[in-house]
């Protein structure tokens, strides 16, 4: 598969501290990735980075085919080029059916004002339908998402994620907060999205990290510290010392 995200010789610093430091990451169309580390390892300004929300002091950041540089676009020029970004919080709109949470993030209307004047067409409510499947909550498609359970709540957000259809997903701790049942939905979930895109899952639950059966980057000190199968990182040395601080 061919390279979609290039990120070479990348550095940040806050007020002199260096929070990235010559990181270097490829990712592949449709490749799905586990970026594992410890707090304050780099792995949100890493995600920060990608989207554009913070501007690196040296390095590059290439994207598709034709290996544009993210650099000088915008955050919501990424966006537009196929980022999408998962926070960790859920950030539906509750007062909102499944339904138009799915439809508004289908249509991107620019103002709440094109809301009322959007008129769905039949395909629409068919690429909603669709979603709401693929995310599990069809038998409940027309409830308020304030209704929702939190794990619910998250699939609904990805379900809004994917009706952009973003080459590239970044997920940040997709299964905290939720029950066994519902971890195991999300990891399918995503199985079943990096299918067709590219994810890049920041995760903490090394059980999850497991079930997605991904190559896994682990960051330390806002550099890569380890690259492979999560067997070939959790018996790598320096990433022992790392964890476990011996
Ligand atoms: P992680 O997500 O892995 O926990 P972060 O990317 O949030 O790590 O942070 C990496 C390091 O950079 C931390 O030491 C954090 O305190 C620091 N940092 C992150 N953002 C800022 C900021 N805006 N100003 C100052 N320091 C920051």
């Amino acid at each position: 598969m061919s390279t979609l995200l290039e990120v070479s010789g990348v550095s940040v610093s806050f007020d002199g501290f260096r929070a990235i430091n010559n990181l270097t990451f490829k990712i592949a169309e449709a490749e799905m990735r586990a970026v594992i580390g410890p707090n304050g390892a780099g792995k949100t300004t890493f995600m920060d980075i990608i989207t554009g929300k913070t501007k690196p002091d040296s390095g590059h950041v290439l994207w598709g085919e034709k290996s544009v540089s993210l650099l000088a676009m915008s955050e919501s020029k990424i966006a537009q080029a196929g980022i999408g970004r998962k926070f960790q919080r859920p950030t539906v709109f509750e007062d909102q059916s499944v339904a138009d949470n799915l439809m508004m993030a289908l249509k991107k209307p620019r103002s709440p004002f094109a809301v009322l004047r959007f008129k769905p067409t039949s395909q629409d409510h068919e690429k909603v339908a669709d979603l709401a499947d693929q995310i599990g909550l069809s038998a409940a498609l027309h409830r308020k998402s304030g209704e929702l359970s939190h794990g619910q709540k998250q699939w609904l957000e990805i379900g809004m994620l994917l009706a952009q259809d973003p080459r590239l997903l970044l997920v940040d701790e997709p299964a905290a907060g939720m029950t066994p049942a519902e971890r195991e939905h999300t990891t399918e979930l995503l199985v079943q999205a990096a299918k067709t895109r590219a994810v890049v899952v920041v995760e903490h639950d090394m059980e999850f990290v497991r079930r997605l059966n991904c190559k896994v980057t682990v960051l330390h000190e806002g550099s890569v510290l380890a690259e492979g199968s999560l067997d070939h990182v959790t018996s790598d040395e320096k990433v022992i010392e790392v964890y476990l601080g011996r």
